[in-house]
């Protein structure tokens, strides 16, 4: 390949699935050009996640785009999730996770974006739309067929139509899903189990109100000899995906017919209604995590990174967490505010999170494996066989149901978790003690962690914390010492939007200051809303103080 023939690009993002689009879109936010390539001719048209996590649903807050997730997402009502013989069948056992009203008047109070349940078909164009603005270019029909690299940039091969061609960009980011072709470049290994097991993703469209009405849910696993699996509710209206466990021992992926998967279907629902199967996918559970996140100027991001069980929904929601992380820090190496070590920060904040939500997701699947998949097919078959009745079968799958509850409620692993090196200075505060780390979420603004909601009022109007962040650096302090920390953010070398608490914005509850921790000092906020630095008391020379954290948190020397 010949470097000299490119175009070239500060960035190029390989995949155009969920992260990689987010990662262009933010890009174009910081003003940086991008060119991403996705093999496939449009997104993706076959639903798998769904849940959307709170602090997912904040970035595409601050994106605009929260309200259409919301409209394409599932009725907020609902809220089970159910274990039947089949849908139209008798139900073994329920969990409602609708939170009680004083668990939703403290989600409120932490969170103005509340988590939602909307496909990743839906989401994906709504995040292309947002990358075709520009400056960042998305290319269709566009396949990364080689790279190589160089300490000065990475030279890649890319094919479409049939024709080939070469590119020179600056930084690479690897968004090519679970499969991840750049990752097998660069012999980057995945740690952990690599098929815990094999599934049939059927999606279709019928009019199941008939049996779903009465009993609305999220998700139905069967309990099934011959249909064991999860049917996944993906409009409340007509759209639907039945994942059918996969016996690979016994049924080659060609046995899936568009008549075997009728008759899966009809088992599963347990009636002959009409429906449409527009796509059947396979898939495999796994739960693996990339060695390192960093090869010389190519970064792993999504599911090329880190392959969960979809147990807790986290899979997605993890890679855009990355991409968040990932482009201010691009962003900052490419305008030269900060070298290139900046970036090892990636891995070293990300590559914990994806570690703790791989196994947080591994355990999940383990604590359900008696009732779904083979484990549903062997409780269905003792059923048939009169080796257990079914209350007790029953009273045995919700007593599993309750004990795993957990996974569907897990607040402190979405907003809690918590950087503890990287691009931060961290002080001598602690984490806070948490009796359940992934459900107990205790918002406060320790370097590192997400920079807690709070809620002012500017001009009249309504406003939090997040709101201010919004892809920028930004400095907070109290009304105490507003001027001194307001010339200190304005006499650096980078832009960073002041916020003096009680003069620029009320703060009507008063509560600012104490929850962020901090007296007639400030608080130094990340574009990705991850506080970076923090100061208790007020200092002699506030721009230098501000001067000397931003150095280190930039890896300056
Ligand atoms: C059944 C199921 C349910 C799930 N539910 C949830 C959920 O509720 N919540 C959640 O957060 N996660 C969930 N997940 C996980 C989620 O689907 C993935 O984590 C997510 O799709 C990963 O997004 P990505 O953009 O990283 O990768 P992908 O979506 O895999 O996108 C990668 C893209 O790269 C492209 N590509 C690959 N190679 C090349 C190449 N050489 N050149 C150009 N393009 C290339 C591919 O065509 C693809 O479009 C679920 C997964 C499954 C299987």
């Amino acid at each position: 390949m010949k470097a000299d023939q490119a175009d070239h690009f500060p960035v190029l993002i390989v995949g155009g699935g969920a992260s990689g689009l987010l990662l262009s879109a933010l890009l174009s936010r910081q003003g940086v050009r991008s060119l991403l390539v996705e093999r496939n001719s449009t997104t993706c048209d076959h639903p798998q996640a769904h849940v959307v996590n709170t602090r997912s649903m904040e970035i595409f807050r601050s994106l605009g785009l929260d309200s259409e997730i919301r409209r394409h997402a599932l009725p907020m009502g609902t809220s089970h999730v159910r274990w039947v013989t089949d849908l139209a069948g008798r139900q073994l056992a329920a969990l409602n996770l609708a939170p009680p009203p004083k668990e939703i008047v403290l989600r409120m109070a932490q969170s103005p974006a509340p988590q939602a349940s909307c496909a990743q078909d839906r989401i994906e164009p709504l995040l292309a739309n947002l990358a075709a603005k520009g400056p960042g270019r998305v290319e269709f029909s566009t396949e990364m067929v080689d790279l190589e690299t160089a300490p000065d940039g990475v030279t890649v091969k890319l094919r479409h139509g049939g024709k080939e061609r070469v590119v020179h960009a600056d930084w690479v980011v690897a968004c090519d899903g679970a499969a991840s072709p750049t990752r097998s470049l660069l012999g980057i290994a995945m740690e952990g189990p690599e098929a815990l097991a094999h599934v049939v993703g059927i999606y279709f469209h019928a009019d199941l109100s008939e049996f779903a009405s009465a009993r609305p849910a999220i998700l139905y696993w069967t309990i099934d000899t011959e249909a064991p699996g999860t049917l996944i509710a993906i409009d409340g209206k007509e759209r639907w995906v039945f994942h059918a466990a996969w016996d690979v021992e016994r049924l080659s992926l060609e046995s899936y017919t568009k008549e075997q998967c009728k008759r899966i279907l009809r088992r599963a629902i347990g009636a002959d209604v009409d429906f449409d199967i527009r796509s059947v996918r396979p898939w495999t559970m796994a739960a693996q995590v990339a060695e390192r996140y960093r090869a010389g100027r190519v970064l792993l991001a999504g599911d090329a990174a880190h392959r969960f069980p979809p147990t807790g929904g986290f899979g997605m929601n993890t890679g855009l967490q990355d991409v968040h992380n990932l482009a201010w820090k691009l962003a900052a190496v490419i305008e030269g505010k900060a070298g290139s070590v900046l970036l090892d920060s990636y891995e070293s904040e990300r590559l914990p999170v994806g570690r703790g939500n791989c196994d947080w997701s591994a355990r999940n699947a383990a604590g359900l494996d008696k009732v779904i998949g083979p484990g549903a097919a062997h409780e269905a078959q003792r059923l048939a066989d009169g080796a257990v009745s079914f209350e007790v079968l029953s009273a045995q799958i919700q007593e599993i149901a309750d004990r795993e509850v957990g996974h569907f409620s897990a607040l402190g692993r979405d907003l809690g978790f918590s950087y503890e090196t990287g691009a931060l200075v961290p002080d001598s505060s602690q984490p806070p003690e948490r009796e359940d780390p992934d459900r107990d979420y205790i918002p406060n603004a320790r370097p590192g962690a997400r920079a807690p909601h709070h809620g002012f009022v500017k001009e009249g109007k309504i406003l939090s914390t997040l709101d201010l962040f919004d892809g920028q650096w930004t400095l907070l302090a109290g009304a105490a010492e507003t001027e001194h920390w307001r010339s200190a953010a304005a006499a650096q070398g980078l832009p960073i939007a002041f916020v003096g608490v009680g003069v620029d914005v009320e703060d009507p509850s008063g509560g600012f200051a104490s929850l962020y921790g901090i007296d007639a000092g400030a608080v130094l906020v990340r574009p990705d809303g991850h506080v970076a630095w923090r100061c208790r008391d007020g200092v002699d020379d506030p721009g230098a103080t501000l001067r000397h954290a931003l150095a280190k948190i930039l890896g300056n020397p």
